[in-house]
């Protein structure tokens, strides 16, 4: 028998425990941070393999917006003990000069995944240190966690939400609005009957980094597609068409997108659009209003880390003419009534007065909308905090539920 010398090396080392040991064993504990996954994003600043303690900031997307958003994968952590995770403000200017403020990548809870992204729970509470990191103490469940800002919905999670509401509604049809400047589809729903007396168009994301906005979407439709009775009743005069993701380029490379260049999705709702998913949105919202009149317009959003949950109402709503003014107050009421849990709705309208000019609001999807509308239906936008170990993807879901509530109550009068 021969041995070649490269079997009998093999054979030395398999028989040698102590070396073995030696080469396999760094290796096997060294941790390892990804983000090479649909919506990842994480610049690593410092990683002490000894301490198991890890430093990131979101990575910058040039011309993509705010970063604010990180999602990454974290292998080789030791299970029983702490993984401590500091994140950072990103230190380089995202447009111009303006560097983003460290608050809105630091939510008070970092959200963990230890069945890779199956389901997602908060961590204990992070303490923001005196250099503006925000610490968690990450319990090591498993030796591979996924870690996020948020519980993250990404494309897949579009997919799967609208492949389970198309076969569940016989009256569904599934649509590309259209693709974007990347290639990427952007995909919807219409439930209900094209010509049915009510008309409704929900859409997320805008702002990439917002995910509970998809979320509240998510819980929405579920609501409408339940077997509540004022859900079914709803369906039987109602067509909703439905955008679990609009700015599907952002989300897919994990960039923050609000504030992008030239300009974000939701400053884009002008007769030039740029993205080819806002021009298509704004074509079929003017087709269906020209048709069936549009009866509701809701544009989902996360706001700022202090923000409570509230809906931003149209600009000069104290001088709207009276009948105008009394739906959009009826709105607020059913809102209020109907949105409880986790957390109550603010019951007063909010208006974005940080957008100063006529010509910017027309830009936004909601001005836009109501310039469309004339005296006929309500343009609002949901703004749901998420700074909160309630803002799991159930309590966005409640969120949602609670939205679609108030539409039957509202539509139904
Ligand atoms: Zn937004």
């Amino acid at each position: 028998m021969k041995y070649s010398f490269g079997l009998l090396i093999l054979i030395w080392l398999a028989l040698s425990p102590g070396l073995d040991a030696q080469i396999a064993q760094p290796i096997a504990s060294a941790i390892t941070v990804q983000a090479d996954f649909e919506g990842g994003n994480v610049e690593v600043v410092q990683l002490d393999q000894a301490m198991q303690r890890l430093r990131v900031m979101p990575a910058l997307r040039e011309g993509r917006g705010w970063p604010c958003w990180w999602s990454m994968r974290v292998d080789g952590l030791k299970p029983g003990t702490d993984l401590t995770l500091e994140v950072q403000a990103q230190t380089r200017p995202y447009r111009d000069k303006s560097i983003l403020a460290h608050t809105w990548c630091q939510p008070q809870h970092a959200w963990i995944s230890d069945d890779e992204g199956m389901t997602w729970s908060p961590s204990p509470r992070g303490t923001l240190n005196s250099d503006k990191q925000m610490v968690y103490n990450i319990p090591v469940t498993r030796s591979e966690l996924r870690i996020a800002w948020g519980p993250p919905f990404v494309t897949t999670d579009a997919e799967a939400l609208l492949q389970h509401i198309a076969d569940r509604v016989a009256d569904s049809q599934r649509f590309e609005l259209s693709k974007t400047r990347g290639g990427r589809s952007v995909n919807g729903i219409r439930v209900g009957q094209e010509n049915a007396p009510n008309q409704v168009w929900v859409n997320a994301r805008q702002h990439a980094w917002e995910a509970g906005g998809s979320h509240v979407g998510r819980g929405f439709m579920e609501w409408i597609i339940s077997d509540a009775p004022a859900a079914q009743a709803l369906r039987a005069n109602t067509c909703i068409y439905f955008i679990p993701i609009m700015d599907v380029d952002n989300v897919a490379l994990g960039a923050g997108g609000k504030d992008a260049q030239p300009r974000d999705h939701n400053r884009d709702w002008a007769d030039d659009a740029i993205y080819p998913e806002v021009a298509a949105a704004q074509k079929m919202i003017r087709s269906i209003h020209e048709r069936h009149g549009l009866d509701a317009y809701i544009d989902l959003h996360n706001p700022a880390p202090k923000d409570p949950v509230f809906f931003f109402g149209p600009f000069g709503f104290a001088e709207l003419p009276d009948v105008t003014r009394k739906k959009y107050q009826h709105c607020i009421e059913l809102a209020a009534k109907n949105i409880r849990e986790p957390v109550a709705v603010v019951p007063e309208y909010r208006f974005a007065t940080y957008v100063t000019t006529e010509e910017e609001r027309g830009r936004m999807s909601s001005g836009w909308v109501r310039n469309n509308l004339g005296d006929h239906g309500i343009s609002v936008t949901l703004e749901t905090g998420w700074n909160n170990s309630a803002m799991s993807v159930a309590g966005y879901g409640s969120i949602g539920a609670g939205l679609g509530r108030s539409l039957a109550e509202y539509l139904s009068e």
